[in-house]
């Protein structure tokens, strides 16, 4: 049988101009060609043309060095669809054998939802089962990862937006089987969360949201900051004032989700909310990888760090009350950076941010928290 190869018409379109190597975080750490997506593209089409091997060393080691951001696709000419290529390439490197076993376990927690569901049951993640709940209904997504280690985004999302469905007879939205070696796999687990959830669905998880528009349709996603300014050009959410620290208005940064960011163009939405809520620091790394990047952090602990490494120095700088992320991913790094451990910034989820400005608001009568 002849071996899968990556699809030509994914990697026709490359001009090999370039201007994705200042975009890559992992060209900007070793300024090695080989780990920018120029180099990377090469090396797929030397692959499909017969001249190296599955085996080949640099082959398998840059698959999983690419930490899958996709910052390469919004500054390309050419369209060139990075992290579909990406998909294709793990799911070439990463089989049989070859899998890594961290990612054979992962990939079959996420499929046990009865598991998933009781242990979200034992966070007390929030449910709110409607009658005749359809395809006119907003509907929650519970993310894998979020139902363990954030289960108060579910809680405080039934409190301030209770139309919302959260059912939490759900499966895994499948983006960390389609992003890690198995996209036949992530594309029906996304088409049967479709179908779990016939609304729209509303994310708080920046690389689930993405995958889904791209499995589903973008029109039947909602990332939570979309959700928000949709409520507030509506009129049935105000932020009244700004959050105040010690009588000065808060500041606030933002850690961009990649895949919110360069696979939906969702970056505006968070900083529109965000500028409501306190002064809003638009670093510039604010873009820029965090390291998370899925399961990247687990498998690649260095190269994970040495990414996040380059931002910690501008994001103390900015001297910020408030760090917000929009994936749990994000926030599971930056929450364990020992850098920022070690100073004032809080890092929040947007969720908490806005329930932190809402209590203080309707609760103490004053938006100061100190
Ligand atoms: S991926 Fe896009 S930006 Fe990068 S070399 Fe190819 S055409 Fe140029
Ligand atoms: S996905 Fe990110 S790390 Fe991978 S080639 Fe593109 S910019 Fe570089």
């Amino acid at each position: 049988m002849e071996a899968k190869k990556i699809s030509p018409q994914l990697l026709s379109p490359c001009i090999s101009c370039g201007y994705c190597l200042s975009a890559c975080p992992t060209y900007q750490i070793t300024k090695d060609e080989r780990s920018s997506p120029r180099g990377r593209i090469s090396l797929m089409k030397e692959f499909n043309s017969g001249s190296i091997e599955v085996t080949n060393e640099l082959f398998v080691e840059q698959s999983s060095f690419c930490l899958g951001c996709r910052a390469c696709e919004p500054v390309c000419p050419a369209g060139v669809q990075y992290g579909a290529l990406l998909e294709e390439w793990r799911e070439i490197t990463w089989t049989g054998k070859n899998l890594p076993l961290r990612i054979r376990g992962l990939r079959i927690a996420v499929t046990m939802t009865p598991i998933i569901r009781l242990l979200g049951r034992l966070r007390r993640v929030k449910r709110n089962t409607q009658k005749n709940a359809g395809q006119g209904s907003d509907f929650l997504m519970l993310g894998c990862v979020e139902r363990v280690l954030y289960p108060q985004l579910s809680r405080v999302i039934a409190k301030r937006f209770p139309s919302i469905v959260i059912n939490d007879d759900q499966g895994c939205c499948g983006a960390l089987h389609s992003h890690n070696g198995a996209p036949n796999k992530g594309h029906e687990m996304a088409l049967s969360l479709g179908q779990d959830l016939p609304g729209r669905i509303v994310t708080t998880a920046g690389g689930c949201a993405a995958h889904l528009s791209t499995e589903i349709g973008r029109e039947k996603v909602i990332e939570f900051s979309e959700f928000v300014l949709e409520k507030i050009l509506a009129g049935e959410l105000t932020i009244e004032s700004p959050i105040y620290i010690d009588g000065k208005i808060a500041r606030i940064g933002l850690q961009d989700s990649c895949h919110l960011r360069n696979g939906m163009a969702v970056f505006q939405e968070p900083r529109q909310i965000l500028a409501k809520l306190g002064t809003f620091i638009d670093m510039k790394s604010s873009k820029d990888c965090c390291g998370a990047a899925g399961t990247y952090a687990i498998m690649r602990p260095d190269d994970s760090t040495a990414v996040l490494s380059k931002k910690l120095v501008e994001i103390e700088a900015a001297d910020l009350d408030f760090l917000v992320t929009l994936n749990p991913g994000c926030q599971r790094q930056l929450e364990h950076a020992p850098d920022l451990r070690k100073s004032k910034v809080r890092v929040l989820h947007l969720v908490e941010l806005l329930e932190l400005s809402l209590s203080t608001q309707t609760l103490e009568g004053s938006r100061q928290i100190r």
